[in-house]
C-alpha cells in the first residue's frame, strides 16, 4: 500500500451508520463508489482520490481512530461511552442513528417495587459502564453480566432480571415479551477525529467537518 500524506481515511461500520452517513458525505462532495453491502473490501474508494472508507465493527470505530489508523470516524454515542473517548475530539452529533438506551425486564416482574425493596438485580448487558453508572447514581444494586449480543434473551432463560440495551421502535422487546421500565440516556452517532490528524490535516479535514456540521444541524 502506497503511503499518501493527504490521505484521509474514514472509519464506518457497515448498516445503519454506513447508510445515514451517506448523505453527509455527499454534502461534502464525497461519494463512495462501492456498496459495503455487496464487496467484501474493507477499504472503500471515494470520487475523491484523497477520501477512502474503511468498514470496520461499529464498536471498533473509536479504536481505529483514536491510534490514528483512521483519522476519522462515525460511532454512537453508547459505543463512546464505552471506549472512553481517549484520543478523539469529538465535535459533532450527527443526529443519525438515533434510538435511546434503556431497562427493560420481562413483562409481569414488577421493577419499581424490586428497585424499591432494594433488591440486588442480576442485569445483562453489551453497556457494562454505563450500566454500571446509572444504577450506581440510582443507589441500585446490581450484579451485571456482560453479552455481546441477543440481550433480550437473558431474562427469558432465566440468565438475569433485566437487560439495558438500546431500544428504537420497541417492536424486539414487544416480540419477547419485555417491556422497557427506564429510560437511560437518548443516543445517536457523534463524528470523532484523531486528535493528532485534526492537527496535522486541519486544511483538508475542516471542510468536511464544516459540510458535515451544516448537514446534521438540518436533521437536529
Ligand atoms: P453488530 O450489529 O455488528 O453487533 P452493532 O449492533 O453495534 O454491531 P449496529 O446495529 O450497526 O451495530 O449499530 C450501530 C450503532 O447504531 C449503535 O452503536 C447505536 O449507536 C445505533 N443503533 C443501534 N441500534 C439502533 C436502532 N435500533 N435504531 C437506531 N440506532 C441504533
Ligand atoms: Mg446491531
Amino acid at each position: 500500500m502506497t503511503h499518501n500524506p493527504q490521505q484521509l481515511t474514514l472509519a464506518l461500520s457497515k448498516g445503519r451508520i454506513f447508510e445515514e452517513t451517506l448523505p453527509l458525505l455527499e454534502a461534502a462532495g464525497i461519494q463512495v463508489t462501492e456498496d459495503p453491502e455487496s464487496s467484501r473490501k474493507l477499504i472503500l474508494p471515494t470520487n475523491d482520490a484523497n477520501v477512502r472508507v474503511i468498514i470496520v465493527r461499529a464498536s471498533d470505530v473509536p479504536t481505529y481512530v483514536q491510534y490514528g489508523a483512521a483519522d476519522f470516524g462515525v460511532a454512537g454515542k453508547d459505543v463512546l461511552l464505552e471506549h472512553g473517548g481517549e484520543g478523539l475530539y469529538q465535535p459533532i452529533d450527527l443526529n443519525i442513528a438515533k434510538c435511546r438506551m434503556s431497562v427493560a425486564v420481562r413483562n409481569g416482574f414488577d421493577y419499581a417495587s424490586a428497585v424499591k425493596q432494594g433488591a440486588r438485580l442480576r442485569v445483562v448487558t453489551k453497556y457494562v459502564q454505563t450500566a454500571r453508572e446509572h444504577f450506581a447514581a440510582k443507589g441500585v444494586h446490581v450484579d451485571l453480566i456482560k453479552l455481546y449480543g441477543s440481550m433480550e434473551l437473558g431474562p427469558l432463560v432465566g440468565l438475569a432480571d433485566a437487560i439495558v440495551d438500546l431500544v428504537s421502535t420497541g417492536s424486539t422487546l414487544r416480540a419477547n415479551d419485555l417491556v422497557e421500565v427506564e429510560q437511560i440516556m437518548d443516543i445517536s452517532s457523534r463524528l470523532v477525529v484523531n486528535r493528532a490528524a485534526l492537527k496535522l490535516k486541519r486544511e483538508r479535514l475542516q471542510p468536511i467537518l464544516e459540510a458535515f456540521e451544516r448537514a446534521s444541524a438540518l436533521r437536529a
